[in-house]
């Protein structure tokens, strides 16, 4: 396994391949099978539903990255969907993110019976009290699309000795960003459809934790509920993972430059990425997150600004998901999301820095 003391770019590019053989393929191919020569070996594969070859390879690497074991799921709802299944049960309370990823809330109280659920905002003043008597508490961040930050370490220590179980939705950080594990929570989980698969080509998603028994009791919760990846898409991932290193690199460098001019610019009430040393959720993301990535918000004046701006940009197009090659914006609003008509969540691209401030700044001049 490729992992310390190799660099991220490293880690990405060599993560789940599998062992050099003469005359054998040099990346990772994906096997399709469904059905299986069947073996007396227990470990061996046999249907396609209960394990391949295809996702051991980017559980090997996601897992590596993220400093567990991964188990995959076809899309980040289903591994949220999935973890809340085998973790709680009728009369447990569940500790949500009131500003997180707005579905994991929807699961939770119209697909699940008799859970008291517990929305708390990713900025709130978290005491013993906040998480008293909870089986689960579900951090995000940074949050989606707030981009605001909590302290891992502090609410992990708060939530164990109310004896809760903490997972983090990593998704706005992605494994390079941020390792949820080592900073004190039981479970990593995200949704790889961002940043991690990159190319907005797919869907997938995974939970990472380092309990046996938990693995144990996933897999086979995935394997009899049948929500499981098709071995394509898990190839897809697998290969955009080999270049994540890099694309957050430029993502960052991009998000960095249009922090810098949002900032000055008259049309733009409010900005946030973590990873400028301006914005408030700083001190606590750089203390706790390797690196940025390239997802800002800022606040126009109006829902008709923001549609201003997106039809008057060619870089920058209307869509929603982030983490892929192409910025893109989502106006959150739409979704119901509880934040003002004009925010925008900017997905910062692959695209040269120069070109993409210069499009956003023509796209300004539309908004104001
Ligand atoms: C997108 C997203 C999800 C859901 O992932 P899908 O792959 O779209 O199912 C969950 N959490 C966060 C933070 C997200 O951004």
């Amino acid at each position: 396994m490729v992992s310390e003391p190799f660099g991220d770019g490293t880690r990405c590019v060599h993560g789940g391949l599998v062992p050099a053989e003469p005359g054998g393929p040099v990346p990772p191919q994906p096997v399709m099978a469904s059905q299986f020569h069947l073996s007396d070996d227990p470990s061996a594969d046999f249907y396609g539903r209960a394990g391949n070859p295809t996702w051991r390879a980017l559980e090997s690497a996601i897992g590596a990255l993220d400093g567990g074991s991964c188990v995959l799921y076809p899309s980040g709802m289903a591994a949220v969907s999935a973890l809340m299944r085998v973790l709680l049960k009728p009369g447990d309370t569940v500790v949500l993110p009131s500003d997180g990823y707005y579905l994991g809330r929807s699961y939770v109280r119209e697909h699940m019976n008799g859970l008291v659920v517990r929305e708390v905002a990713t900025t709130a003043a978290w005491t013993a009290e906040t998480v008293a008597g909870a089986a689960l508490v579900l951090l995000e961040t940074p949050s989606n699309p707030g981009l605001d930050v909590c302290d891992i370490t502090a609410i992990a220590r708060l939530a164990h000795a109310a004896g809760a179980l903490v997972a983090v939705d990593n998704t706005t950080a992605s494994p390079l960003g941020q390792r949820p594990l080592a900073l004190g929570a039981d479970i990593a989980l995200a949704s790889d459809t961002k940043a991690v698969a990159g190319h907005s080509d797919v869907l997938l998603g995974h939970i990472t934790t380092t309990d046996p028994d938990l693995v144990a009791r996933l897999r086979t919760e995935r394997t009899v509920s049948g929500a499981v990846p098709g071995p394509f898409e898990v190839w897809l991932a697998h290969r955009g993972l080999g270049t994540l290193d890099l694309r957050l690199a430029r993502q960052a460098e991009n998000a960095a430059a249009l922090y810098d001019v949002l900032r000055e610019h008259p049309a733009v009430r409010s900005v946030r990425w973590p990873g400028s040393p301006l914005d408030p959720a700083h001190e606590v993301a750089a203390r706790q997150m390797r690196r940025f990535g390239g997802v800002i918000s800022f606040e126009l004046a109006s829902a008709e600004a923001a549609a201003r701006f997106l039809a008057a940009s060619r870089l920058v197009s209307s869509a929603t998901s982030f983490g892929g090659l192409h910025s893109n914006a989502d106006r959150r609003a739409r979704w119901g999301d509880a934040v003002p008509e004009g925010l925008l969540r900017l997905s910062c691209g692959c695209e040269d820095t120069r070109d993409l401030v210069a499009d956003v700044l023509t796209a300004l001049e539309a908004a104001i």
